[in-house]
């Protein structure tokens, strides 16, 4: 069983996440448990042990297994389904899924999840979860994940839809792949994971754009962001190798003109991968 005292003192506010140090400090999950993780069937109870405020609007959230045992590792770009554990009837049943935005592996999941207005579990998570509250989940699913090859990886989120693609840029590194990230968000102030992708251009030679479409007085072109407005087709064509595999995720508008200038730049149509997060909608 989780200690809550002890891992109390981890909660932090504002902080910025650095990968291998939260990996390292939750990995004494007690050992011989994979069995365990692979019998994992239905619900069960994982505990918050982190809260993260990435942004304005915008929270982390880390959760162990409740006993302790090990998770199950799950494929970049896969989602965790979830339901709230309350007294209160308006709960019962409601499962929404979030996006593990957490380089795979088997100790700690992070879900990263948008405040949306009048939502029922996104203002729950928000304001009334807890360090030391239990959620339950399923199996993490999901098919919108790498592709295994060796071709060059093009990385494309709008606001919250960089979750999946977080992911896969933790897992697309190992694999040493050739990768190009961009994220497009308003500005600086509902930016998440700016810290996490600077980690990742440290370690290796990543090439990362940030599109602002409405930059505060406070960004600064060149340093905060690298293009004020949105992607465009014209800019697709002068930048990024049109033989790569090609994977999205942001608002349906933002999906539907990214893979019209996609298909009409002439990528082929099985190297377009991408999620909705809402229920899918036709890219016409
Ligand atoms: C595969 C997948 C992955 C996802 N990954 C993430 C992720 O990583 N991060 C993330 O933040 N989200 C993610 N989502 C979205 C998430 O699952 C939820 O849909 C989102 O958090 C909203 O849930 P909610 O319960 O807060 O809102 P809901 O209560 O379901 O409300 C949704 C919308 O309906 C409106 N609404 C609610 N009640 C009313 C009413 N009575 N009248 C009028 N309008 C109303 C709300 O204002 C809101 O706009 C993902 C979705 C999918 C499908």
């Amino acid at each position: 069983m989780i200690d809550i005292n002890t891992i109390k003192d981890v909660y932090k506010k504002d902080n910025a996440a650095d990968m291998e140090e939260i990996i390292q400090k939750y990995s004494n999950t007690s050992s011989a448990e994979l069995e365990y993780a692979k019998s994992w069937t239905g619900f069960k109870d994982l505990i918050l042990v982190d809260k993260v405020k990435e942004c304005n609007d915008i929270i982390s959230f880390y959760f162990k297994d409740k006993e302790g045992k090990k998770l199950i590792k799950h494929i970049a770009g896969q989602y965790l389904p979830i339901k709230i554990k309350s007294n209160d009837d308006k709960y019962n049943n409601e499962i929404r899924t979030y996006t593990l935005s957490m380089k795979p592996n088997e100790h700690i999941y992070r879900i990263s999840v948008k405040k949306v207005e009048g939502g029922l579990i996104s203002s729950y998570l928000h304001d009334e979860l807890e360090i030391g509250h239990a959620i339950e989940a399923m199996v993490p699913a999901g098919l919108f994940t790498l592709e295994n090859n060796k071709k060059p990886v093009v990385l494309i989120s709008a606001g919250i839809g960089i979750t999946p693609l977080i992911s896969m840029l933790y897992d697309a590194i190992e694999d040493k792949k050739n990768i190009t990230f961009i994220q497009a968000v308003q500005n600086s102030k509902i930016q998440p994971f700016k810290y996490d992708i600077k980690k990742m251009e440290e370690i290796i030679k990543l090439k990362s754009y940030v599109f602002y479409s409405n930059p505060l007085e406070v960004d600064e072109k060149g340093k905060d962001y690298y293009v004020e407005g949105f992607i465009g087709k014209e800019w697709i064509e002068n930048n990024l190798d049109l033989n790569s595999e090609f994977y999205f995720c942001g608002p349906p508008i933002f999906m539907k003109i990214l893979n019209k200038a996609l298909i009409e730049l002439g990528v082929n149509r099985e190297n377009i991968h991408f999620e909705f997060f809402g229920e899918p909608q036709s890219m016409e």
